[in-house]
């Protein structure tokens, strides 16, 4: 994939996060009266991205980090996607109803004690 490409996906996710979420966690039903067809829904004011969207930056600052870096394996990866992840762990704008599973992996990602080269660390 190129820098282009990822960016339009990048930006593609965001746009139609920033459009589902103020039906998020709505039925089909609920979510088909607030916005009526999907082809003319317009992007909310202002348009706010969910964890989801500040999650996948994330991962993908770290990939480009860890690219940056030499050829991208899973040990180049591990260190600059688990501080980018810790990042948006502590930033203020991570206030989007993110899932426990994801707050409670960050806070133990958080963990300097914890290293995720030790498999027997993980549960
Ligand atoms: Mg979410």
């Amino acid at each position: 994939m190129t820098k282009r490409a990822a960016t339009g996906a990048l930006i593609g996710l965001a746009l139609g996060d920033a459009l589902g979420f103020p039906t998020e966690f709505n039925d089909v039903p609920s979510i088909l009266a607030k916005t009526g067809p999907w082809r003319e829904m317009q992007l909310p004011h202002p348009a706010i991205v969910t964890d989801d969207t500040q999650m996948t930056l994330a991962l993908a600052r770290g990939m480009r980090t860890a690219t940056e870096r030499g050829p991208i394996g899973p040990l180049r990866l591990a260190r600059p996607v688990r501080e980018e992840f810790v990042d948006w762990y502590h930033s203020p704008e991570n206030n989007r109803a993110p899932g426990n599973t994801c707050l409670k992996a960050c806070s133990l990602l958080n963990l300097p004690e914890r290293d995720w080269r030790d498999a027997s660390q993980v549960g």
